[in-house]
């Protein structure tokens, strides 16, 4: 029977081992280590071993599309890796990094949940080992450059201030630095131009970091960043201001990955944390290499659903840095599945068999999905303490009934032990597989057929509109070479349709694409199908409020 208490008091009374013993355990001498404290140390790239990364088996965690409230996949992700342990595979799991706009604003961290959480869960939500602020700091030097170079009659490239797309960043929710203006208080005071900040997860340091083979490689993606244009019309990138050596300067502490630990002591790389709408959505390429270098098995997260997460996670990820999953777990919940039939959302808890048999569309549709990428599914279902046996029968029955394997996942009451059936499914399934993935697009097609066929495989639409706007940006994508490149289509999670409130498993849709924006260091474009937030602002009681540190250093009220 699970004990009583919160996320933060379940990783506040875990017993944890020193992180030298952590390394230890996949034969990483203490000598490599760059310890940050005793419970975190940052790895150096040469433990990377591509020999072994051709060897080591990767899992690919996503979900069904999901509720407000997330249906749980770092949980899954954690818990998966405690299973996989105690069944004797040795098992790292790789994820991102939380952003501390979601922990003091409304989301929470994402160090998962329950009994499979990785610690220390107050560090990494909070400062970490301060690879965000260094991304920050990296991206705002690259915006210093620009307006300095804009002020100065010397070494003056002529950006017109009106084109420049860069923004400052911050890692925090902070609505009113959406849109500003910058420069005031006369000459002196710069080029009054109106700009404004995203957060940092939201900056293309981040995509591009996470994109990154090694040092060399991140500083060629930062020399390719568009700036904007001369007043003559010819593209600037952040090369042209000598920026890329200094901004590489600022990453070299962030481009080595973080060992962490699960509540059992396993190993956890936290690395990156890109957005999953305009950005890839997943932990470092360098990370999730560093996991197959040092264990058998690597669990992994790709943001949102399916998709979103595992389109962007094979299309771009796999296709830069020639990885491949063997298998793909398809995170549902007894709650997500009544919500696409019809449920209401507040009243989730409640058994609804008729509800859940309908919403079980929207979870097959990802599961054909999984067979356009020629890998093998696993669905698990994440249980909550409300569901019923009834219940998970249904979707066990349905599971079975279309060929896929299927167990309850109990990670979150029970740890390691609650998901010893799902690891079992899990290498069963990888052991099954030989092949690769097979990508829903070829790079070389024009950016209007990538589009078109994730829209038509993958979401189900019948047409795609592009709006002028957007047709105007295509001709920019060429002008900057952008063509070949994958693309990252920028859309809600709550739903396959550009409507978020289109639930279930919609169809003979027209997906609306508004405008595609640049993102030529990190190396894709950016579709862009409904409103998106770079700067999301704090909800009306953030979670904040509920914060507090007593004399001792004791912290309540994270989540
Ligand atoms: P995702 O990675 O899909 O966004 P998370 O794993 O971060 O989801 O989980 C979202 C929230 O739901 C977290 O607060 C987590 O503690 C909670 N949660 C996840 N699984 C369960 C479960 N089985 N029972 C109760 N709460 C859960
Ligand atoms: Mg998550």
């Amino acid at each position: 029977k699970r004990k009583p208490g919160t996320d933060l008091e379940i990783a506040q009374s875990a017993d944890l081992r020193h992180i030298r013993d952590i390394a230890a355990s996949v034969g990483i001498p203490e000598d490599s280590l760059e310890m940050y404290g005793k419970y975190k140390a940052k790895l150096p790239l040469d433990l990377i071993d591509e020999e072994k990364v051709a060897q080591s088996n990767l899992v690919l965690v996503t979900a069904m599309t999901p509720t407000p409230a997330g249906e749980g996949k770092t949980t899954t992700s954690i818990g998966l890796t405690e299973g996989l342990n105690r069944i004797g595979k040795s098992t790292t799991v790789v994820l991102r990094e939380p952003s501390l706009g979601p922990v003091f604003g409304m989301k929470g961290g994402a160090a998962g949940g329950g009994y499979s959480q990785v610690v220390p869960m107050e560090d990494i939500n909070l400062h970490f080992t301060g690879d965000f602020a260094a991304i920050e700091k990296a991206n705002n030097l690259l915006a210093a450059m620009i307006d300095n170079n804009i002020q100065n009659t010397k070494n003056n490239l002529g950006i017109d201030p009106r084109t420049v797309e860069w923004k400052r960043v911050m890692d925090m929710n902070d609505r009113s630095l959406r849109n500003i203006v910058t420069g005031m208080g006369g000459k002196a005071g710069g080029m009054m131009r109106e700009t404004g900040f995203n957060i940092t997860a939201a900056s293309e340091i981040m995509a591009i970091l996470c994109l990154a083979k090694d040092m060399d490689d991140l500083k060629a993606k930062i020399g390719n960043i568009y700036i904007g244009d001369t007043y003559g019309g010819e593209a600037v990138f952040a090369r042209d201001i000598k920026a890329e050596g200094a901004m590489a300067v600022l990453l070299k502490d962030a481009i080595k990955p973080n060992l962490v630990q699960t509540l059992e002591g396993n190993p956890a790389i936290l690395h990156g944390g890109p957005f999953a709408n305009i950005a890839q959505g997943t932990n470092s390429v360098i990370a999730t290499k560093m996991g197959m270098s040092l264990s058998d098995y690597v669990v992994t997260e790709a943001g949102f659903g399916a998709d979103l997460g595992a389109e962007k996670f094979l299309n771009i990820k796999c296709g830069y840095s020639g990885l491949s999953p063997k298998t793909i777990v398809v995170v549902a919940t007894i709650r997500a599945l009544k919500y696409h039939g019809g449920h209401p959302l507040a009243t989730l808890k409640e058994p609804d068999t008729v509800s859940l048999s309908k919403g079980l569309l929207n979870l097959e549709k990802h599961l054909e999905n999984t067979k356009i990428y020629g890998v093998p599914a696993v669905v698990a279902i994440n249980k909550f303490v409300s569901d019923t046996d009834e219940e998970i029968n249904i979707v066990k029955e349905r599971c079975e009934a279309l060929g896929i394997r299927v167990a309850l996942c109990e990670g979150w009451e029970h740890g390691g032990e609650g998901t010893k059936e799902l690891a079992e499914q899990v290498v069963a399934s990888v052991e099954s597989f030989k092949g690769k993935y097979k990508p829903v697009y070829d790079w070389s097609w024009s950016v209007k057929e990538k589009i078109e066929a994730v829209a038509r495989k993958i979401y189900g639409a019948r047409d795609i509109e592009f709006l002028p706007k957007a047709k105007q940006n295509l001709k920019k994508i060429e002008r900057i070479g952008l063509n070949d490149k994958p693309i990252c289509i920028a859309k809600t999670q709550n739903s396959f349709s550009d409507d978020p409130k289109w639930l279930g498993r919609p169809e003979n849709f027209t997906l609306t694409v508004r405008e595609i924006e640049i993102a030529a260091g990190a190396g894709f474009c950016i579709p862009v199908t409904g409103n998106m937030l770079r700067m999301p602002g704090l909800p009306s009681m953030p979670a904040a409020e509920g914060m507090d540190i007593d004399n001792n250093g004791k912290i309540t009220g994270l989540s």
